[in-house]
């Protein structure tokens, strides 16, 4: 059980950091804006954890929390002029479609996830601006930034999600200054896609998960408070 891991003392080396062992389950989350609650969970398996990078696979068929309106309605569904003003609540749902590889290198404000086709065709990196992921012994709390990066395989980029990130300021979801930190973050991010920084040079869309690792089961007090 994930409420069981028990982290690995430091070596005294890299300021006695604790590092999760690739194998070890733990949890991906985001609160909700504005909000110190959860509102997305999800179990992943680690594929690598140390002073550099942060490596995690959410396998095809886990169990994730999600947000949804509090009539049930996919996000996504709601158009986007209300969809940041009805009340939420959160709903379980299994991750279908291919597996997601989440890359998140300490202290910065974007993860990058590489998705893949049916046959592990790769398709795209996804650069997700959000808070620097915060550690706590049951993996990982951050907050959504809305926007959002698309890398193609050629490495062609756009931006995602600009419409959402403008609803949310407008929807007084974030302010009007951390807006203007999340569109520092996302230039820069610009920038190391422009000069192929790292984790795009990495070769990550070789990797492949180790068949062996089960799908890790969502808790049931998966919205434990991280301190
Ligand atoms: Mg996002």
């Amino acid at each position: 059980m994930t409420a069981d891991i028990l982290l690995h003392p430091g070596t005294g080396q890299g300021g006695g950091q604790d590092h999760w062992s690739p194998g070890d389950q733990v949890l991906w989350r985001y609160r909700g804006n504005a909000t110190d609650r959860v509102h997305i969970c999800r179990p992943v398996t680690v594929v690598r954890d140390d002073a550099e990078l942060l490596a995690v696979w959410m396998a095809p068929g886990t169990e994730c929390v999600r947000p949804v309106l509090a009539d049930g309605t996919p996000i996504h569904q709601e158009p986007l002029e209300t969809r940041y003003l009805k009340p939420r609540t959160t709903s379980v749902d299994r991750w279908w479609g291919s597996g997601v590889l989440k890359l998140a290198r300490p202290g910065e404000p974007w993860s990058v996830w590489l998705f893949w086709e049916r046959g592990w065709v790769f398709k795209n990196w996804y650069v997700n601006l959000e808070e620097p992921l915060l550690r706590w012994p049951g993996g990982v709390d951050s907050e959504d930034h809305f926007l959002d990066i698309h890398v193609g395989p050629d490495r062609a980029w756009h931006w995602r999600d600009e419409d959402e990130f403008e609803q949310a300021q407008a929807a007084g979801l974030m302010p009007a200054a951390t807006a203007e930190r999340v569109r520092e973050a996302g230039r820069r991010a610009v920038g190391v896609i422009r000069d192929w920084g790292h984790p795009f040079d990495e070769g990550w869309q070789h990797w492949r998960p180790n068949p062996a690792w089960p799908v890790p089961a969502l808790p049931v007090d998966w919205d434990r408070p991280a301190r």
